[in-house]
């Protein structure tokens, strides 16, 4: 029996521009253990953000079988699948897409069922932001831009990180600190974590790195 958080068989994710088909999954076999810290590297366009799209349930694979613990998503309804994605599924993209009009507490309240913000301000405490709390995003650094949107991603207690080059718009320094946060979150919470990286340094805190091109992993033991 295996012990998966995401499982991929086969799988295809096909989009049409006009006449052309872009096969951005192209087939995809990969296996990922429950509480793995994986990076994702590969050229642009290879279908790094096709995949955590998949596995973030905000696509659905054409073809093939995409399990997230377990459960195939396409054989959920529509509500099913909300809640899984919400209770289950953090994510963390580039550009943090934090809301502007709000302030760092309410962003991180948003995706809360309730309105007891101490766990909010607990979590933005961890990411060392006391004292930010009313802090609207422009009013902060991208570093902490973007502690802020893991502590919205953190909010419902998720099994699994997906993080699509979260430091793609920071620089070093602030980039070594969010994947810190990142390899703590996995090593002391046990939060399974993929993230997708360009940078080499930020790839090698991961526990291992898995490749792609063309729609499909071209390296690794991983399931086939
Ligand atoms: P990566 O994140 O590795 O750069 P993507 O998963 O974004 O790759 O894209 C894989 C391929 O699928 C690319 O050729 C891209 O142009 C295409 N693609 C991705 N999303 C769409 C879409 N919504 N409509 C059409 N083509 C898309
Ligand atoms: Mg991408």
């Amino acid at each position: 029996m295996n012990n998966y958080i995401l499982e991929f068989k086969d799988v295809w994710k096909t989009y049409h521009m006009g006449e052309e088909k872009i096969n951005a999954l192209a087939g995809l076999n990969l296996g990922l253990e429950n509480g793995s810290f994986t990076a994702v590297m590969g050229p642009s366009g290879s279908g790094k953000s096709t995949f955590l799209h998949v596995a973030g349930i905000l696509d659905m694979p054409d073809q093939g079988v995409f399990r997230i613990n377990g459960k195939e998503t396409s054989k959920l309804s529509v509500k099913e699948q909300a809640r899984l994605r919400r209770d289950e599924i953090g994510f963390i993209f580039q550009r943090f897409n934090l809301m502007s009009q709000l302030t760092a507490l309410e962003n991180v309240m948003l995706p809360m069922l309730n309105e007891d913000s101490s766990k909010a301000r607990e979590i933005l405490d961890r990411m060392g932001l006391q004292g930010k709390y009313d802090k609207r995003p422009s009013q902060l650094s991208g570093g902490e831009q973007q502690r802020v949107a893991i502590a919205r991603a953190l909010i419902n207690e998720p099994s699994i990180i997906l993080a699509d080059e979260p430091t793609g718009e920071l620089d070093s320094k602030n980039a070594h600190s969010i994947m810190k946060v990142l390899r703590d979150l996995n090593q002391e919470d046990g939060v399974s974590i993929v993230v997708v990286t360009h940078n080499p340094t930020s790839a090698q805190v991961a526990d291992h790195i898995i490749h792609m091109g063309d729609g499909q992993i071209v390296n690794g033991n991983y399931i086939s």
